[in-house]
């Protein structure tokens, strides 16, 4: 059998529409790694650092069992967050996703948490090979969605797992055999939600490796660049290969991008505002309404399209009647401590109230997880009646066990 090992390339680019980088991306000899962070103001390129900051440690000789090491690595990161987040309750909310890939000669071990990618290309064809923790990945794998509807869902990017700093949302750890040949691709979902599988798969057909991230990322930025994007490739080659001096990797050297290779910021979500570059309108821009948890009491996303939907109703009221129109509106959202499907809009205009509490379930609001709470308490837009059932649905998986009823089993989280 052919000694394997591999070339590599990390690249990364803040986008069209970020005001800054919030992926860190890791690509060595042994590692790759990509950890696309989250919280908006509240931090995510801090968390993606910090994360990856942690991780790369685990790039040194192995001693032992790389799965073990990529365990351990995962969670030590996952301390690490919240270790930040213990001392600095302005970052509370910030997380990251992570891919992971540690090569112990023979084969990689894998960690993957989150929603952004794995994709292989063997023989010129492309394949996924990571399963979104998301909401919509979930509702594909019950038949309530296909993929070409999850792909434009108005909820695509609500995620079920990430790395929080907490005890719950753990990764999924996995072997992968790589083949001589394999190409093996790990990005960011802002790659993955601007470019069609099909055109990452040509992308990925490139004559090298840098030829392809850079061909990704432009095809990113020319998809519309809303988000940043990382890519890390990896190709496997003969081991006894002669070396390809054109290659970025020809060095040797580990490549750092984002966040994690950026100058640090101090450590809160708050202070930088009296520095920032950008206006206190970053706070409630598209990246932080995707994923961003907020503290109770806050509804960024009700702020945020109220505006629109303010536009939208004064539009419909002239050409069909707005308060017929607005009733044929639902979100998810709080009522006196449960969870709610409320029909109309989420706000009111002075003297009409353009919203009631349609039907509320049965579960608290403090029984769910810090995350799936705080999505609540944001509200949670829904396409119509049934996708508000299916958000309740499928936040019924998260409330925790009552202390009463003392059940002996831990909720079990959606596995994907
Ligand atoms: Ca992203």
């Amino acid at each position: 059998m052919t000694d394997l090992t591999f070339r590599y390339v990390a690249y990364t680019d803040v986008g069209l529409r970020r005001s800054k980088n919030e992926d860190s991306g890791y690509a060595s000899r042994r590692l790759l790694a990509i950890a696309d962070g989250m919280g908006g103001a509240a931090a995510g390129d801090l968390a993606s650092a910090s994360a990856m900051d942690v991780l790369r440690g685990v790039d040194r000789d192995l001693d032992g069992d790389a799965l073990t090491a990529l365990q351990v690595s995962v969670e030590q990161a996952n301390i690490r967050l919240g270790e930040l987040i213990k001392a600095d309750p302005a970052v509370e909310g910030m997380g990251t996703t992570l891919e992971a890939m540690l090569w112990d000669g023979e084969k990689l071990a894998v960690a993957h948490l989150g929603d952004s990618r794995m994709y292989r290309l063997r023989d010129n064809s492309l394949a996924q090979i990571s399963t979104d923790h998301t909401f919509v990945q979930s509702l594909v794998e019950e038949g309530k969605l296909t993929p070409a509807e999850a792909r434009v869902h108005p909820h695509r990017s609500l995620l079920l797992r990430a790395m929080l700093g907490r005890d719950d949302n753990e990764a999924d750890f996995s072997w992968i055999q790589p083949a001589l040949g394999d190409r093996y691709l790990l990005c960011s979902d802002g790659l993955s939600d601007m470019v069609a599988d099909q055109l990452i798969e040509r992308a990925m057909q490139s004559d090298s490796i840098d030829l392809a991230a850079t061909e990704l990322v432009r095809l990113a930025l020319e998809g519309g660049g809303h988000d940043n994007v990382t890519v890390v490739i990896a190709e496997f080659i003969d081991a006894d290969a002669d070396p390809d001096d054109t290659l970025s990797c020809a060095d040797g050297q580990p490549q750092l991008v984002g966040a994690v290779a950026e100058e640090r910021r101090p450590p809160t979500g708050r202070s930088t505002a009296g520095t920032d570059r950008h206006p206190p309108a970053a706070d409630l821009d598209e990246e932080a309404l995707r994923y961003a948890p907020r503290p109770p009491g806050r509804r960024p996303w009700l702020r945020f399209t109220a505006v629109v939907l303010v536009l939208a109703a004064i539009i419909a009221a002239a050409a069909f009647g707005g308060y017929r129109w607005t009733q044929t509106q639902y979100f998810v959202a709080e009522s006196d401590g449960r969870v709610a499907i409320y029909q109309g809009v989420p706000f009111d205009v002075p003297g009409i109230t353009l919203n009631r509490v349609d039907e509320v379930s049965q579960i608290e609001v403090e029984t769910l997880p810090a995350y799936s709470r705080s999505q609540v308490e944001g509200g949670i837009e829904a396409q119509n009646r049934a996708d508000a059932e299916a958000i309740i649905a499928n936040l019924e998986q998260f409330v925790a066990p009552r202390p009463t009823p003392t059940p002996t089993e831990s909720p079990t989280e959606k596995s994907a």
